[in-house]
């Protein structure tokens, strides 16, 4: 059981989770949102090593938190599929975003379709002097990108029905794999300094170790039997603890005087040197690994609205889509300039709009939108909307109501520009329409044909 307390402790304290011990029970807080999921349950936890207390999670043998836990290590939660709940109005979101001005909300639909984005949990493990530090840093990769992530207040649930896109999932792995390669490069810098400046310290300790040892063994023999007596008389004079040592030496000396030449002594002694500075090396290195523990898939739906507004006898119906995550449109711009719209007007060509950008149609006063009003007399310059717009036959322009009259010889509307005035009988007519007067003076036919009906008349009448 014991075995069991201490694992949990140490377990959540390398996940960098804050752990105290409340008498028997160990409350965990700020556990990563991987193991959460994976466990199945929101940290704090009180766990108890003692099974039936009241308020705790039981951890012993074979209970789900210690399976967890297990499953964590080995990396065995693999690929999680989570999705996202929202309870989302469309009503709601588009009243908090839209003030409707001259029309109000008709009818208004929601579909949805999946959006995924996935989350990679690394452990990077640096072991070191028989010491093994644990390091979770958990990516959120969307689009492409890694993303700041956090699942805070969403509500998750498990979304086992859905598949994987096993490509997406891949392709975003490497670009977590990197950013959690970066997350820990600044551990992995300190805890190799300190390493650094320790191994240095203990090459430096033996180098001086074995240079003394290289010293004794140089200079003549009657230097060396000097030394010798020296170490004797020391040795004498020593206390229990530097005996030891100064037995070693003295037996070293005499092994040195009675062996063959320095040469070999001094060698055997350079190459235990180089074996113990490459166990420290060794003993001082730093391992680092990387393991990834767990993938999440996490699907949430955007929204799509079928938004109808109404205003008048004008409807308009437009597909606005919602992002709950990022809590955004899209598609609610202006139809006539773009702009992003807050106060959506209609404009009478049933385009939803901004508002600002409407403007008076010249002839039936209407507002509309920059798209409606395309349309300017050649005449006057009044903008003019579809409805309003008369195309003149004769010269294919558009124009106004006041600038178009009825043709008096043929009837047909024509432009003002198109036509030309009559002075007798003060009608308009096309410049083909006109012809000579008796009098010379040029007159619409109209009149032409009313003069020669007249001396016809007049000839009747003289009769
Ligand atoms: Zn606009
Ligand atoms: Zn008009
Ligand atoms: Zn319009
Ligand atoms: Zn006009
Ligand atoms: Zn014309
Ligand atoms: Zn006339």
């Amino acid at each position: 059981m014991n075995q069991i307390k201490k694992f949990s402790e140490e377990f959540f304290r390398n996940l960098k989770c804050g752990v105290v011990w409340d008498r028997d029970v160990l409350i965990v807080k700020n556990v990563p949102r991987s193991f959460e999921d994976l466990s199945g349950k929101t940290a704090p936890y009180r766990l108890s090593f003692v099974f039936g207390e009241d308020d705790s999670i039981f951890v012993g043998k074979g209970s789900p938190m210690l399976v967890a836990m297990m499953k964590f290590l080995e990396g065995a939660g693999k690929t999680t599929l989570l999705k996202i709940d929202f309870e989302v109005n469309p009503e709601v979101e588009i009243r908090k975003r839209i003030n409707f001005k001259n029309c109000e909300i008709g009818e208004l639909e929601k579909s949805y379709r999946n959006n995924f984005f996935s989350r990679f949990s690394f452990v990077t493990s640096f072991g070191y002097l028989n010491e093994c530090e644990r390091v979770v840093s958990e990516v959120y990769v969307h689009d492409g990108k890694v993303v700041e992530g956090d699942l805070d207040g969403y509500r998750v649930v498990e979304g086992a029905r859905l598949t994987v896109d096993g490509d997406s999932v891949k392709k975003d792995y490497g670009i977590a794999k990197e950013r959690a390669v970066e997350l820990t490069t600044k551990k992995q810098r300190e805890i190799g300094d300190i390493l650094k400046g320790r191994v240095d310290a203990e090459v430096a300790r033996i180098r001086g170790h074995y240079d003394r040892q290289l010293g004794e063994v140089g200079g003549d023999l009657n230097g060396r039997l000097e030394r010798m007596k020296r170490l004797e008389l020391e040795l004498r004079s020593a206390g229990d603890g530097e005996r030891g040592g100064l037995r070693e030496r003295l037996d070293r000396m005499r092994a040195g005087l009675v062996k063959a030449g320095e040469d070999e002594v001094r060698g055997r002694i350079l190459r235990e040197m180089e074996t113990t500075i490459q166990d420290v090396r060794q003993k001082f290195s730093l391992n680092v690994s990387r393991k990834l523990v767990n993938t999440t898939v996490i699907y949430y739906p955007v929204y799509l609205f079928q938004l109808c507004v109404k205003g008048g006898d004008v409807k308009s119906c437009i597909e606005v889509s919602y992002d709950p995550l990022t809590k955004s449109f899209d598609g609610l711009n202006c139809e006539g300039c773009g702009a992003e719209i807050v106060n959506l007007s209609l404009c009478a060509g049933g385009h939803v709009t901004c508002g600002e950008c409407l403007d008076v149609c010249g002839e039936c006063g209407k507002r509309f939108c920059v798209k409606c009003l395309g349309r300017s007399c050649e005449s006057c310059g009044r903008k003019v909307c579809a409805d309003c717009a008369v195309l003149c036959l004769g010269c294919e322009r558009y124009f106004c109501g006041a600038h178009v009259r009825s043709d008096c010889v043929s009837g047909e509307d024509r432009c003002v520009l198109c036509l030309r005035a009559c002075l007798r009988c003060h009608g308009m007519a096309e410049e083909k329409f006109f012809g000579e007067a008796r009098d010379g003076s040029k007159v619409c036919l109209k009149c032409v044909g009313e003069e020669k009906r007249g001396k016809v008349m007049e000839r009747v009448f003289r009769q």
